[in-house]
């Protein structure tokens, strides 16, 4: 099921829905498309352009959010695919100070890693070992990465995304192991 990119009455990105729910919006009224896919949907009586990015008509209060959700696949996008200890394909999650040790299932705390690096590493901390990180682990900060972390990306959505934080995080996705990744269209 390919999915459509919601964006508030602000054009602020809110999320991703199934294209079914998109086109109930759409249907009820409550948001209007902005890019279609391409494909088409045939009713008994008519056809209808899929949508791609929806608009709602009336702009939604979104409460504070919060830090961007630590999943997978916002990891890997934020690491471009990458283990973080040797710059190999990633294939993992890895803590850099090892939960047996204290260390928190946090953005700061987590990378990508390859198989080899983290069964290598274990449950050591780096320093034990003599590895360096180039770069300290940090959330990712701008809504595009709410987005991302979905997992659901098409090209379509990219203008849409630049202002929010996107070019980066799509620039690594592209570049990186993501881009075997469904595509949601
Ligand atoms: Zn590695």
């Amino acid at each position: 099921m390919p999915h459509v990119l919601v964006l508030n009455a602000s054009y602020e990105p809110l999320g991703v829905v199934p294209l079914r729910r998109a086109l109930v919006l759409v249907l009820e009224n409550k948001a209007v498309s902005l890019e279609e896919s391409g494909a088409f949907l045939h009713s008994a009586t008519r056809a209808m352009a899929a949508p791609s990015v929806v608009r709602l008509k009336r702009f939604v209060r979104v409460p504070y959010r919060g830090p961007v959700p630590l999943t997978r696949k916002a990891l890997f996008a934020r690491d471009g695919g990458r283990c973080m200890y040797c710059g190999g394909v990633a294939t993992s999650v890895d803590h850099v100070v090892p939960r047996s040790r204290g260390g928190q299932h946090a953005w700061d705390n987590v990378v990508a890693a390859c198989r080899r690096c983290n069964h290598v590493k274990a449950d050591r901390h780096l320093r034990e070992l003599g590895w360096r990180l180039h770069q300290q682990p940090a959330p990712p900060s701008g809504l595009a990465w709410r987005i991302i972390g979905t997992g659901h990306r098409d090209p379509r959505w990219l203008p849409y995304l630049q202002p929010y934080g996107a070019d980066d995080a799509m620039a690594r996705i592209d570049g990186g192991a993501l881009s075997t990744a469904p595509v949601a269209n």
